[in-house]
């Protein structure tokens, strides 16, 4: 079975290992007659299931009893409305760095519901091309939040040194999640949703150190209220069970490498695509150079029919998910963790022809 080049922005590629193993235990987890989307999220099986995965992302990332790591449902879209309304208390003021849409959203989310807001640091003026490095903090500061990496426009934030440390900070992680060594301790809390760089979608990775929360009366719907998912250890309701298992699985595999060695992987294959686009005169990266992601690397032909071409024929190599953003249009290869460097070789071998044939 050939499986294709697969650079979608998200859901994205999964490690192969990983696929083979899920299929080896569908029908009977272990030998136990039932596969784990058949049990019931409060059997021993299941329960050893979900505490080893939250064990080995307490590994990955040396997590302290301080934090609360939560696998909730509803996406990084919810984790935009929880932020804001379990965390900004009334008179203080959530700091937002809008560097995309994504960034975006959270901003305007936590506006919707009234909360006072403060835009600390924008790109916008430039469609989002490049990172502010700079932040202007309001008053009563609730927190800073900021995204990691900007998956659309193919921004990353790779030293986090530039942000202040004496107010809590929060970060959308979603599309750059354990592609690299983290601090945690940095962080008040971080939301990743699985769907990018660690597993399937229908699970959004939480940690959020608990003081965040200790400190404050919870808020009033259940569901919203980090105070019922860190209570109730991400069960308060059925969690999605099938697709935390494989988030397990993802970073036992992320384990076996090592976050350095992840990274290293990762420099080397977004490598071989930026060492075509920076030596030719035929694509043009759409960001600052020195704040491109490792991720999500963004480009653009001469017209919309060369890029359409290159698109068409790309496929016929079998490399598939490589158009851009409706919202910027041109190309996008997204080189998340499980990509094999293979991959990676084939496109820039692909780019460099394609380049030859029709410049
Ligand atoms: C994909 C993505 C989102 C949206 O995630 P959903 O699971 O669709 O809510 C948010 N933020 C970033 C950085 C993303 O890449």
């Amino acid at each position: 079975m050939e499986r294709i080049h697969n650079f979608s922005a998200g859901p994205g590629v999964l490690p192969e290992e990983v696929l083979l193993e899920i299929q080896q235990d569908l029908l009977s987890y272990k030998g136990n007659g039932l596969s784990v989307m058949e049990m019931s999220h409060r059997s021993k099986e299941y329960e050893e299931i979900f505490n080893e995965t939250v064990a080995t992302m307490k590994r990955l990332l040396k997590v302290t009893d301080d934090y609360a790591v939560l696998f909730l449902s509803g996406g990084a879209h919810t984790q935009f409305l929880m932020t804001a309304m379990n965390l900004i208390q009334e008179g203080k003021v959530g700091n937002y760095v809008l560097t995309g849409e994504w960034a975006s959203k959270a901003y305007k989310e936590a506006k919707k519901i009234g909360k006072l807001t403060h835009v600390a640091a924008s790109s916008e003026d430039k469609n989002f091309s490049y990172l502010p490095k700079a932040f202007n903090i309001s008053e009563n500061p609730a927190y800073l939040h900021y995204c990691s990496n900007n998956t659309i426009f193919g921004t990353e934030y790779r030293d986090d040194s530039i942000f202040p440390t004496n107010i809590p900070l929060i970060c959308d992680m979603s599309s750059d999640f354990l592609s690299r060594p983290l601090d945690i301790n940095k962080y008040a809390l971080i939301y990743a949703g699985a769907q990018k760089n660690i597993g399937p979608a229908g699970t959004t990775a939480v940690i959020i150190r608990k003081d965040m929360i200790d400190k404050f009366a919870p808020v009033k719907e259940t569901m919203l209220s980090y105070k019922t998912h860190i209570d109730g250890n991400s069960m308060y309701n059925t969690p999605p069970t099938f697709p935390i298992y494989i988030v397990g699985l993802v970073l036992k595999w992320i384990e076996k490498q090592g976050l350095e060695n992840i990274e290293k992987n990762n420099i080397a294959k977004a490598g071989l695509i930026y060492d075509v686009i920076d030596n030719s005169e035929f694509y043009k990266g759409t960001t600052a150079k020195e704040d491109r992601s490792l991720m999500n690397i963004t480009f653009r032909l001469a017209s919309e029919e060369l890029e359409e071409k290159f698109i068409k024929e790309a496929k016929s190599l079998k490399i598939s998910g490589i158009k851009g953003h409706r919202s910027v249009g041109g190309c996008r290869a997204s080189t998340y963790n499980a990509l094999p460097k293979k991959a990676c070789e084939v496109l820039a071998e692909f780019m460099i022809k394609f380049a030859k044939d029709n410049g």
